[in-house]
């Protein structure tokens, strides 16, 4: 049988061809049917424009009806598709072209990437699609005709590849194969319990993993309807959450809500799960969460290498600070710097396999070969560790493991004592170069608004806490952390400001 992505979703959606899919947030509605013939036109248009199979379709668009369909045509296909985060500026986007080397790019009229000598540099064409959905692609797709014959493919066959955030460096592009993507969307579909009754509130973007492939293949394997939302908005979403049964977001979602005090019990009552991803959910919003609401939020782990990796059960506990356990399929160890499995509680790199780990960096063999153990293990960069019960709990990034005067400091560790002192909202400890101990641990730290706090006051106390080594020797007070549009905290960008303070 064919094993294209598309191909495996098709068989889930509804008998009903007008059964909705996309609904918007004055309640237009958008049926499979509509959306499937859209993607079908809008196919046949990209591989007029040179898209045939293997070849890098680009895609630096707004959050549209018409968006989802260009995703679905280029799996159609059999293209590679290629979404960017809508944010990139020049320099960005001409890197991506230069590395990617698509032959076809589909971009947002008067955006940086919307250049055609850009794109005669490249040797690519260029397409528009703009907020509205119209644009030039949408031209070409209206001459087509609506019918498609899905490309017939195997599970290996890159469906896609997406750049990683490059909250450590460089963004990396990740080829994920269709059998990548389809085994994460059934594993995600069954332990989530999705079913025909659901409707996904899709407040994320779609250019990277979590608003892409976990929330819409789950959603279009599920064959039901989301409402799509083209950004977050807090007041929007307590509006529409009694229309929805699941939402997924990340962490500065559900910190944003419990800011809002329009959002109450009440407007969570049809909703049956929320789901949060990307970056930690901290133990303070898990459990103000649970006050407020009577939810408790699911917190699952993944990236854009591996797809979604360890996910917190549907009826069993959902633990505060924990990801859960793997998910049917994916094997996960705790390591040493050899991939050696350590010992249960003890912590270390972790490591996973299955069939969800992606076929490596495009166009780098040297980094692929690098972040894989000789047994199929990918390092994920991640530094966790397996409690008695099984989960996995997430300490930080091996990149931002902090080694003072021999000693190893793992950020998580101290910021979760900085952030239990009274008048703290937030934290972010990181290493930055010192003459005796090689690195140092600072600490940046957010203060609850009116909250009177010392930088002194602070240090003082996590020494109550924590032994010398791990205590902060330099705190600073700002007014916020700086976050990518994920929500993870930049510590590079921290480490790059603080740099000087020992010198
Ligand atoms: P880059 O690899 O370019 O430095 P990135 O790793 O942030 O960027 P993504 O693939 O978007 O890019 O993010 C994956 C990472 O996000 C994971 O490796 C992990 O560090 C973090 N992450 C995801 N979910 C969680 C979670 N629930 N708790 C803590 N961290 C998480
Ligand atoms: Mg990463």
């Amino acid at each position: 049988a064919n094993r294209n992505l598309f191909a495996i979703l098709a068989r889930n959606f509804p008998r009903d061809p007008g059964a909705p899919l996309l609904e918007s947030a004055d309640g237009s509605i958008r049926s499979y049917a509509e959306i499937l013939d859209l993607s079908a036109r809008i196919g046949r248009a990209l591989r007029a424009a040179g898209a045939t199979p293997g070849e890098r379709v680009m895609v630096q668009v707004e959050k549209t009806p018409e968006a989802l369909a260009l995703y679905l045509a280029a799996l159609r296909i059999g293209a590679i598709y290629l979404p960017l985060n809508t944010g990139y500026r020049r320099d960005e986007v001409e890197y991506f072209l230069a590395d990617a080397a698509p032959k076809v790019v589909v971009v947002t009229p008067g955006s940086p990437l919307a250049d055609e000598s850009l794109m005669k540099d490249h040797g690519a064409r260029m397409l528009t699609l703009d907020a509205e959905g119209r644009g030039s692609l949408m031209d070409a797709a209206s001459r087509q005709p609506a019918e498609l014959e899905d490309f017939v493919c195997d599970d290996d066959t890159i469906a896609a590849i997406l750049y990683t955030s490059g909250t450590t460096g460089k963004p990396k592009g990740a080829m994920l194969s269709h059998g990548n993507l389809s085994s994460n969307a059934a594993a995600l579909h069954e332990i989530w319990r999705f079913d025909p009754r659901d409707r996904l509130l899709h407040a994320l973007p779609i250019f990277h993993t979590h608003g892409l492939f976990v929330a819409l293949n789950t959603t279009l394997m599920n064959g039901t309807s989301m409402i799509f939302l083209p950004r977050f908005d807090a007041a929007e979403i307590v509006r529409l959450l009694p229309r929805a049964t699941v939402m997924m977001g990340v962490p500065t979602f559900y910190t944003r809500l419990l800011a809002t005090p329009e959002f109450t019990r009440d407007c969570c009552r049809q909703i049956r799960l929320f789901i949060s991803g990307s970056a930690p959910l901290t133990v303070e919003t898990f459990n103000a969460f649970k006050e407020r609401t009577g939810h408790t939020i699911l917190e699952r782990y993944g990236m854009t290498e591996a797809n979604m990796v360890s996910s917190n059960p549907y009826l069993r506990d959902r633990v505060a600070g924990s990801v859960g356990f793997p998910l049917p399929g994916v094997s996960l160890r705790i390591a040493d710097d050899q991939g050696r499995a350590l010992k249960p509680g003890e912590v270390g790199g972790i490591e996973v396999k299955g069939p969800n780990i992606f076929h490596g960096y495009w166009r780098n063999p040297e980094k692929t070969k690098s972040e894989f153990r000789a047994d199929g293990f990918f390092i994920t960069g991640d530094v966790g560790r397996i409690d008695e019960r099984g989960y996995v709990h997430i300490v930080g990034r091996s990149k931002d493991l902090i080694i003072s005067g021999g000693f190893n400091v793992y950020p998580k560790e101290v910021e979760t004592v900085i952030d239990a002192l009274p008048g703290v909202a937030e934290s972010a400890v990181i290493g930055v170069p010192h003459a005796d101990f090689g690195e140092a641990v600072v600490a940046v730290v957010v203060a609850r608004p009116q909250a009177a706090l010392a930088e002194r006051q602070i240090a003082e106390a996590t020494r109550e806490h924590l032994a010398t080594y791990k205590a902060p020797k330099a705190v600073f007070l700002v007014k916020e952390l700086p976050r990518n549009t994920m929500g993870k905290v930049e510590k590079a960008k921290l480490r790059e400001t603080y740099k000087a303070t020992f010198a």
